[in-house]
């Protein structure tokens, strides 16, 4: 406000001060005398009205000043608002596309990326893998202990594919791959490296007692003329076969024609 007011008073002396100028130089040069009250009447008319039409234009030049910037303020305000919630939608989108608890894709994610994926290529394998008698340990050492066997299991098939491969956990205990562009030779190459890292696994239960872990694993190699629900019922029935036939084994290709334990 003091501001306003030193610009206003600065502008009503300078308009008392051409107004000063125009009558001692106008009011001779046309022949009159700049007497008393003329003089009185050219300082005080200026004063009396600069000053408040003055200090009015800058307040209202300061007001809206003050509103630019609260604007701008309240504009870059919404800009990082909205930001940050495009920040939460996609983290929350992409938390949406994973499992919680193993953090591979879920199940609709998975069949959403297979079905883009198969579009793209006619070339690779979909695997899917099952965790052997899983139940059982459900049932002797609780869910929370299952929980553990199921976190392991679900590292070691991350571990077991190639870089890119998409991986998903498809059901409770029950996981799929696709390899996408993979050969048959590569594809049983992932899933032998698959069945073996679980084998490998060295989960305790507790007590300082290790149980055995092991997958199954069925194989449904892309073909032209196979779509993706194909593919899965395909491999699902090479997964019955690898139960059927004992458990922990990959079974690939036309029923009971390739097999790997
Ligand atoms: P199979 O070798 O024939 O596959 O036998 P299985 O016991 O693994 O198969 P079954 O379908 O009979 O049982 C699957 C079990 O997996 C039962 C279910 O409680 C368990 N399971 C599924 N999801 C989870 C999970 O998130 N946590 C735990 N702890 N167990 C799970
Ligand atoms: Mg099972
Ligand atoms: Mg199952």
């Amino acid at each position: 406000m003091k501001q306003v007011l030193a610009k206003a008073a600065f502008a009503a002396l300078v308009s008392t001060a051409v107004s000063l100028l125009l009558v001692l130089t106008i009011v001779p040069a046309v022949g009159g005398v700049v007497e008393g009250n003329a003089l009185v009447m050219s300082i005080l008319c200026p004063l009396v009205i600069a000053f408040p039409a003055s200090a009015y234009l800058f307040h209202q030049k300061r007001k809206l000043a003050d509103a630019l910037a609260a604007l701008t303020m309240a504009h870059k305000r919404l800009a990082r608002a909205h930001a940050e919630l495009a920040e939460a939608h996609a983290r929350l989108s992409e938390k949406a596309r994973h499992d919680d608890m193993t953090g591979l894709l879920n199940r609709e994610s998975f069949l959403d990326a297979l079905k883009t994926s198969r579009r793209r290529t006619d070339e690779g394998a979909l695997l899917i893998i099952d965790a052997d008698h899983f139940k059982r340990i459900n049932d002797t050492h609780g869910h929370a202990q299952g929980d553990v066997a199921l976190l392991m299991i679900a590292e070691a098939i991350r571990n077991g594919v190639r870089e890119g491969d998409l991986v998903g956990r498809i059901g409770g205990e029950e996981f799929a791959a696709f390899l996408a562009g993979a050969s048959e030779a590569e594809a049983l190459l992932v899933a032998e490296r698959i069945r073996l890292g679980v084998e490998a696994l060295r989960f305790s239960p507790g007590e300082g007692k290790y149980l055995p872990l092991s997958v199954s694993i069925g194989a449904a190699r892309v073909s032209p003329h196979l779509s993706w629900s194909q593919m899965m019922r395909e491999a699902d029935s090479r997964l019955y076969e690898a139960k059927a036939r004992g458990r922990n084994r990959v079974v690939f290709g036309a029923p009971g024609t390739q097999a790997a334990a």
